[in-house]
Order: structure tokens, then sequence, then C-alpha cells
């Protein structure tokens, strides 16, 4: 299928052939009359057909979502959803103690712009780009026609993620189905979605191996989980063993989540405090040699590669109060969920951080976002979560 012509300047299809999905708005020679979410397709200055995708007038000018002329209708995202499916699948994120997992995740699955994450019956669909929002109503009726026996409702909500939402019409709404209970399991562990109020798709599903790997080093240390949302580390921990517990976020709307899902696993757990505070304030009060496992898992503090020197700078300064602070023997979980940071630049910050603290410092581990995160092997970029597991001595 050809739908509304944009052609390149020469050479400006190279990255393309190579599957990068994107085209920047600088690469375009000419175009059809086209709107912020058509379906548009690329031709070389030659005239060869390159491939179709989602045309919006920004930086990024379009998002390919294939590379060979089939239409782009439901019948093209039931086949890129069956297969997001089948590989979760294939992984083991379904089972009877596991019925949350991300199914869509924008370029590593060839859907750049969409993010499907699945909690239990209910699908929460975020589109990013207007090309995903047009197409919001086939992609559910995509997604229950395949994914039938497991999706039963379909939540909309990308009032926030929307890049001009006052000219589209993106209200928050059921697309399929209703509100159908919102108790959803990770790892055998319960925890209620806000998908109508919370942030994002309402939970964070991409640290739960890292949560596993806290609960493996939980027991018997004085647990601090800074930026705790939902709470997903801290009943990891509670499970894993922990002595104490303590939860901390700026937004009182995140503790009484956390405490309604600490209250879910372990009901009158005395282990369990949270406290509605700044994370830095709370770092800089808060009694030295106490905590022997701190988490900081921080808001993406560059949202844009503009921001990132003072992003950099954020996290040196947390993590700084953070070693200054933590028992010795102690273990710092830390991360950065900044895509406009990279891996190197993180490790900088925090050994800046390390130097800084005096302390001695060894990284156990290096960890990453989960399989059901994937990254195309065309869009490194897709890699955006990063952790360090630090021993200080
Ligand atoms: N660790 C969480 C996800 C963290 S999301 C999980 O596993 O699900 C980031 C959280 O940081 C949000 O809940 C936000 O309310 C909180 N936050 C943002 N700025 C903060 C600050 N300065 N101090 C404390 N919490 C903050």
């Amino acid at each position: 299928m050809i739908y509304k012509k944009i052609i390149l300047y020469k050479g400006k299809e190279e990255s393309l052939k190579r599957f990068h999905p994107w085209v920047f708005s600088g690469a375009i020679a000419r175009k059809d009359d086209v709107e912020d979410g058509d379906l548009v397709s690329l031709f070389t200055s030659g005239g060869d057909f390159i491939g179709n995708g989602h045309y919006e007038a920004s930086s990024i000018a379009v998002r390919m979502l294939s590379f060979d002329e089939s239409a782009i209708d439901e019948k093209f995202f039931g086949m890129r959803l069956k297969a997001a499916f089948e590989m979760r699948r294939a992984i083991g994120l379904m089972r009877d103690d596991n019925n949350s997992f991300r199914l869509v995740h924008g370029e590593g699955d060839f859907l750049p712009g969409l993010v499907i994450d699945v909690y239990g019956n209910t699908a929460v669909v975020q589109a990013h780009s207007p090309g995903m929002h047009f197409a919001r109503k086939q992609i559910a009726q995509a997604l229950t026609s395949e994914l039938g026996d497991v999706v039963k409702n379909v939540y909309y909500k990308s009032e926030t993620t929307l890049p001009y939402k006052a000219a589209l019409d993106s209200t928050n709404e059921y697309l399929v189905g209703g509100y159908e209970g919102d108790v959803a399991v990770e790892n055998g562990l319960k925890f209620h979605v806000d998908w109508l109020r919370g942030q994002k798709t309402g939970f964070f599903v991409d640290q739960r191996e890292n949560r596993r790997l806290l609960e493996h080093y939980a027991r018997g240390r004085n647990v601090l989980n800074m930026f705790c949302y939902t709470g997903g580390f801290s009943f990891y921990a509670m499970r894993g063993g922990a002595a104490e517990v303590c939860s901390v976020d700026s937004s009182a709307k995140a503790i009484a989540l956390t405490e309604a899902n600490v209250a879910l696993n372990f009901a009158d757990d005395a282990r369990h405090k949270s406290v509605t505070e700044d994370a830095f304030k709370f770092l800089d009060v808060m009694e030295k040699d106490h905590y022997d496992l701190i988490v900081l898992d921080p808001p993406a503090f560059a949202k844009h590669k503009s921001a990132l020197k003072n992003a950099l700078v954020g996290y040196r300064r947390l993590n700084a109060k953070a070693l200054m602070k933590i028992k010795s023997g102690g273990l710092l979980f830390t991360f950065s969920c900044s895509q406009a940071v990279n891996k190197e630049q993180f490790r900088l910050a925090v050994f800046s951080a390390a130097a800084q603290s005096g302390r001695k410092v060894k990284i156990l581990h290096q960890l990453t976002q989960p399989a059901d995160h994937p990254i195309s092997i065309y869009h490194p970029e897709g890699e955006y979560l990063k952790g360090l597991v630090l021993y200080v001595e």
C-alpha cells in the first residue's frame, strides 16, 4: 500500500536501510500535504520505495512501521501484537504467579510510538505519537482478536504522553470492556494498579527482575526504598526477610498506594513504615549507619539531551548523600531511567558520588531493563534503564 509520499534527500536513506525506525525532519526533501498522524510512504531521492510509517511535525518526523508495502491496518497491528505476545509467553512471563508484563515496548517491538502494559485481564495502551493515537481503535480491536483469551479490557491512557494533546481528542477511556478489579500479580506478590489516576500505565513493570534481586539480598537488613511510588521494592524486601523497610516518596498519593500494596501482601506487619518527603531532604536529616540496603530509583532527571548536565549533577548529589549515610557492609541499588543518560555517563556520576563520599565501593551487579522491554538491535536508543548494585565497605 502506498500512502502520502515523503521523499528524502540523497543518501538520507542509509540508516533506514539498516532498519533504524526514525526519520528526522532535516532528511526530508519533499513531501505531499501531510498532517500529524498521517500514514506516509518513504522514497529515496531516486524514487525507490523504502517503507511506511507515521508522520508527525516534529524533529522525529516519521516513525517507521514497516519496510515493505503491506497496509498498516488492523491485520498489521494484529500480526505485530501476536509476535509480541508470543515472545512474552515464550520467556515465561505468563504464569499463575505473574500476570503483569509489558506487551509492547515501542521500537523494541517494531511499533514505534506505542506502549502496552498488561495487568491480568486489562491492557493499558499508551500512544506517544499522533499516528498511534489515530490507530487506537484498530489496536484495541487487534488486541481482542489476537489476545482475546487474556485481554478482556482495553484502557486507553494517553492524555499525558501525546505531543499535541490540545489538538487531539485524547480522553482517557476504556476502548473495550471496563473496570474489572485492579489487583495484578508480579512474581507471586499482589499489587493494586491505578491505571485511572496513577503515573504512566499505573505500575513500573520494568523493575520486576531488579526487585527480585533485591529480595535475594534483603534478609535481616534495614531497607530504605527511596522514590518508592507504589512500593514495588518494599514488598519484595519484606518477602525477602528484611528486618525493617522504610518507603519514601514526595507524593502522598504514592505513599497511599504503597501502604495499600504492603497491606495486600503483609497486613499488619510492623516492619514497614512510610514517609511522605522529598528524597534529598530525607537523606539530609536521616540517621547515619542505620540503613544497610538503600534503593534510589528516581524519576528521569533528564527527559531531553538539553537537561543532561543538570541530570548528571542530580545523580551525583543523590548518590553521594546515600553513600555517605549507608551502614558499612551495605548495598546500594541505584538507578537511572533517563534515556538521555547513557550507561557510561550514569556510572561516571555514581563514581563521582563515591569519590565524594570517600567510601570503599565495589560494583556487584550492572542492571538493565527486563526482557519484556526489548531493544531492537537496529535502535540502540531503546536502552533506557540502568542500574548498579554497589557494596559499600
Ligand atoms: N521505584 C518505583 C518507581 C519510581 S517512579 C517502583 O519500583 O515502582 C519515581 C517516583 O519518584 C514517583 O513516585 C515520584 O512521586 C517520586 N519523586 C519524584 N521526585 C521526588 C523527590 N524529589 N523526592 C521523593 N520522591 C520523588
